[in-house]
């Protein structure tokens, strides 16, 4: 029998040559045909059917022309996209992302993450996700209502609230979820619960928002808990200042932990003092009303401004990378180790590239990557879902104490499957494996779809 090395990269020799150009997705499938090989050798049930080679490919790829007319009557032309990866245990669900960097390889990594990670929320949802590289920044209000309208004219003929429901991501936040729920609304005259992260007054569920940042921090307390540490009194490094990134600090904050920076792609901010929750409603005020930039944080406070940098070489106790996919490399993570941090919990996803998880696994820190620490935004998208189809809206509290109880959950899976002979767990290890299992027997049972 070959090695597990030479299997991995025959494996990814054929993943590669099928979907060229595709790093990103290259990225996320070697990271889980790692965790996967061993565990799959010792079930062949899963090797005779094939499911690593049937679950890299997506069930279906939609790409699309999106149109739309600048206020001065300019014709744009974007692309739309929407990525049905699995369905084997419940509608394709993951959110859509607005960003000039989205193609086809990176929105297929997302998809392909979500489905292990959409797994082990417990609830029943398949993976999908979608996007355009229209940018919503510097556009007007109308700009972007128009160009919602044009993208969901296209993918309204694809999804549907048993068939793909999808949500917001990096660009996409209540705004552009009311332009295009209203639109879909409009065309197939239906108020149904086709969308996640719906304002509150039509068919949204409370925590929502939070939802991604406050599963994140909730997943570094589990963590912690497992070295008898928890989060009081901890300095912690944040990046991205958009909705991950908020509710992070917002929740930090709240279990006494001190958050010392926020970022955007320009560059980040250094808040030695910390950001309280007064500083943080100027954040949000910044953010999501007026859409500035981080940097008049540092001029409204009089606090440290670095341009063109991330934050990693801060020091502090535990991070969380909450931007985008590779923002930390072996380099950052090197630093943040030698500088004492002993957890990173990951809003974002795939924020740290392969070298960078390396690090963090040799040197046993508490790493909880993406799929696992992030999935609280996804599950608050399946409640919503649940409390769509009964009509019934539940409370604040009700749906925080699912979301903890579902980051709980993932992390005991992490822990089942991830515990190594030392004790030591590997998260990675762990949510691919747990995840995996759920999807792989409901394509068995299934038959040859
Ligand atoms: P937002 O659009 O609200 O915020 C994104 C933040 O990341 C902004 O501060 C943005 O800065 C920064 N950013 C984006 N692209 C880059 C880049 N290329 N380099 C540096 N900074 C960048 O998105 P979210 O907070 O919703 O998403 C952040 C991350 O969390 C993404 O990886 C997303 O996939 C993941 N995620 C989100 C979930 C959700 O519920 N929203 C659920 C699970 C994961 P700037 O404004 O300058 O672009």
């Amino acid at each position: 029998m070959a090695s597990l090395e030479m299997q991995i990269n025959d494996f990814m020799s054929k993943v590669i040559a099928k979907n060229p150009g595709e790093s990103e997705f290259h990225q996320a499938v070697k990271e889980v045909a790692e965790s996967l090989l061993e565990f799959i050798e010792a079930n062949p049930k899963y090797k005779h059917a094939k499911i690593l080679e049937r679950i890299v490919e997506p069930e279906r790829v939609i790409m699309f022309r999106v149109p739309w007319l600048t206020d001065d009557g300019e014709i744009q032309v974007n692309r739309g996209y929407r990525i049905e990866m699995n369905s084997s245990i419940g509608p394709y669900k993951g959110g859509l992302r607005f960003h000039p960097t989205v193609n086809l390889g990176i929105l297929k990594f997302l998809a392909f993450e979500q489905v292990f990670k959409n797994s082990l929320t417990t609830l029943p949802m398949g993976g999908g996700k979608g996007g355009s590289d229209f940018d919503p920044k510097g556009k007007t209000d109308n700009e972007v209502m128009r160009f919602c309208q044009s993208f969901m004219t296209e993918l309204s003929r694809h999804i549907g609230p048993d068939t793909d429901v999808p949500a917001g991501d990096i660009g996409v936040g209540g705004r552009e979820i009311g332009y295009l729920f209203g639109q879909y609304k409009r065309i197939r005259n239906e108020f149904t619960g086709v969308l996640t992260g719906k304002a509150i007054e039509w068919g949204g569920s409370l925590i929502r928002p939070e939802a991604t940042g406050y599963g994140a921090v909730y997943f570094a307390q589990e963590m912690l808990k497992t070295r008898n540490l928890d989060l009081k009194g901890k300095t912690c490094v944040v990046s991205g200042s958009g909705n991950v990134a908020q509710y992070a600090v917002e929740k930090l904050i709240h279990f006494g932990a001190k958050p010392v920076t926020l970022s955007d792609s320009s560059g980040y901010i250094y808040d030695k003092d910390g950001i309280t929750t007064e500083k943080l409603a100027y954040v949000f005020e910044l953010k999501n009303i007026r859409r500035g930039r981080i940097k008049e944080y540092a001029d409204k406070y009089g606090v440290e401004y670095i341009e063109g940098k991330t934050p990693w070489n801060v020091k502090c106790d535990a991070a969380f990378p909450c931007a985008t996919q590779n923002e930390l490399n072996e380099e950052d993570a090197k630093v943040l180790i030698a500088n004492g941090c002993i957890a990173v919990s990951e809003g974002a996803n795939m924020p740290s590239t392969p070298e960078a998880v390396e690090v963090f696994i040799a040197k046993k820190i508490l790493y909880g990557p993406g799929k696992a620490a992030n999935a609280g935004g996804v599950s608050v998208s399946g409640l919503e879902m649940t409390q769509n189809s009964m009509r019934l809206p539940w409370s604040r509290e009700e749906v925080d104490a699912r979301l903890q109880e579902i980051m709980v959950n993932i992390h005991s899976t992490c822990e089942k499957y991830g515990k190594e002979k030392d004790g030591f767990i590997n998260y990675v290890n762990g949510a691919n494996i747990g995840g995996f299992i759920k999807i792989a027997d409901a394509m068995i049972a299934q038959g040859l779809v």
